[in-house]
């Protein structure tokens, strides 16, 4: 294995690339080391190349965007790196980098300058999958959900023999907002729609829906087919049309869609309306041959309407390419991510803030009390769990201490909390020779970009391929 230290003493200042040309020896920069300023000053000077490749054909953004040096990245990009420059060895793009490094900003940065999304590197990995692999699902989360303003201004101008645009253009901005946006929530899209006027009729939505309809057409027909894209136009296209319904045929129009999307059964609150609303959704997709369509029937089909895990998680789980989706993050109300008010009787539904309390309480406050009760035993009974083990491990360091174990039986008992958190603990090893193949890929990597600033996320990184090794069960997969 190459060992890239020789190339990048990691404790140097500056990182010089050499490349030799038929013609001359050409000393170019580099610095990773966050010095901008005299970046700047050798980018400017007419010897240095801006798109120079190392010995793994790295060029300095790759180098940058890994080591997650923004300012470094925004500055290259200016001076006119290639965002899309494809000569490195095992065929990793900057934006895989970007995503291997878990840098939102850099990942959005190579999206806007243009970075192309359906590359694969030499184990036919595209950036998204790769920094699935590493367990960087935010970065996942804004490659799939880029989507550049000029593909949707296209639509604000009259084509072929149109005499007027199919979007009116201020309409573009809102519907962008809504096409970006991660949290594809049912109530959030209602909301969002709500929340801007111009939106918020009957005709827009109409203009609105038709457009979704056609760029998901597109997204199924281009030569990169993104499926990924076409069921999230797909599924909006879907909400709006039920907006229409509801503008037209009632009175409380889009606060009424809303109520209906959480009304709750009696027995335990599930939102019955909202979870067949996705299901049908999905199953309206229009290109039946579609793997992602397969994938998503296959998941939900078998589960029982009010059992989990919902159609809206796995839909999320497919769109943004979130692993480990738990449901308990996330509002009861519009599925926003990080909610942490939780209801202060049943303590079993959280929100974002009193506004998402208050647009549920009509429904909530119908099963508040069963849900206590269900929380009060949950609860006595992980405290019965909990003096269980706790009597066990007290058992087990007796055992210990009278001296028959050795240190071997602690390191057996590792790996036990992963296959504990993961259900789909995989047993069968017929991926294994990819998956090692995989792992190779990435350890060839020069070590200089490995070497981030702090151990501990790198350890985390190799933390995350264990694990993930473990589980090789990958959604992103579709
Ligand atoms: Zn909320
Ligand atoms: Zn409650």
């Amino acid at each position: 294995m190459r060992n890239g230290n020789d190339h990048f003493p990691p404790d140097s200042q500056f990182i010089i690339i050499i490349i030799l040309t038929p013609f001359s020896l050409c000393v170019f920069l580099f610095l990773i080391k966050g010095n901008t300023e005299e970046a700047g000053r050798l980018l400017g000077s007419k010897n240095v190349r801006v798109n120079c490749l190392d010995e793994h054909g790295m060029t300095p953004l790759m180098h940058a965007a890994y080591k997650g040096k923004v300012d470094m990245c925004r500055l290259l990009l200016r001076h006119g790196a290639d965002v899309n420059c494809n000569e490195h060895e095992h065929g990793y793009t900057a934006l895989m980098f970007a995503g291997l490094s878990g840098n939102k900003e850099i990942t959005w940065m190579m999206l806007e300058a243009g970075a192309e999304t359906d590359v694969v590197n030499s184990v036919g990995r595209t950036a998204a999958q790769m920094a699935a692999f590493v367990g960087q699902h935010d970065c996942v989360t804004v490659i799939n959900n880029f989507f550049p303003r000029e593909r949707l201004d296209y639509y604000t101008k009259p084509q072929g023999l149109d005499k007027e645009p199919k979007l009116p253009v201020k309409l573009a901005g809102p519907l962008h907002k809504i096409i970006t946006t991660t949290n594809m929530h049912p109530v959030k899209i209602v909301l969002l729609v709500k929340e801007n006027p111009l939106l918020a009729e009957v005709e827009a939505l109409q203009k609105c829906y038709r457009v979704l309809d056609l760029i998901c057409e597109k997204c199924m027909k281009q030569k990169d087919m993104n499926e990924v894209l076409a069921m999230k136009m797909h599924y909006i296209s879907c909400i709006f049309q039920k907006c229409i319904t509801f503008l037209k045929e009632r009175e409380d129009k889009l606060d009424g869609f809303i109520k209906s999307l959480l009304k709750g059964r009696d027995k335990d609150g599930f939102p019955v309306y909202q979870e067949k609303l996705i299901r049908e959704s999905i199953r309206k997709f229009p290109y039946c041959e579609a793997t992602l369509l397969q994938q998503l029937v296959r998941s939900i089909a078998p589960v029982e309407i009010g059992s989990d895990p919902t159609a809206f998680s796995v839909l999320t789980q497919a769109i943004t390419g979130q692993v480990g989706f738990v449901d308990a993050e996330f509002c009861t109300t519009c599925g926003g991510k990080g909610a942490d008010k939780r209801c202060s009787v049943c303590k079993m539904v959280i929100y974002c803030d009193q506004n998402c309390q208050k647009i549920h309480w009509f429904t909530h406050k119908k099963v508040c009390k069963i849900l206590k009760e269900i929380h009060e035993k949950q609860e006595l009974e992980a405290a019965k769990e909990k003096r269980k083990q706790e009597k066990k491990q007290k058992k087990d360091e007796m055992q210990l201490v009278e001296g028959s174990s050795t240190s071997e039986q602690q390191s057996d008992s590792d790996p036990d909390p992963t296959k504990e958190m993961d259900p789909n603990h995989p047993t069968e090893g017929t991926e294994e020779p990819e998956f090692t193949k995989e792992m190779e890929a990435l350890a060839l990597q020069p070590e200089s970009p490995l070497e981030s600033e702090s151990g501990s996320h790198d350890d985390t990184k190799r933390e995350d391929l264990k694990i993930l090794n473990f589980r090789k069960v990958l959604f992103y997969q579709i």
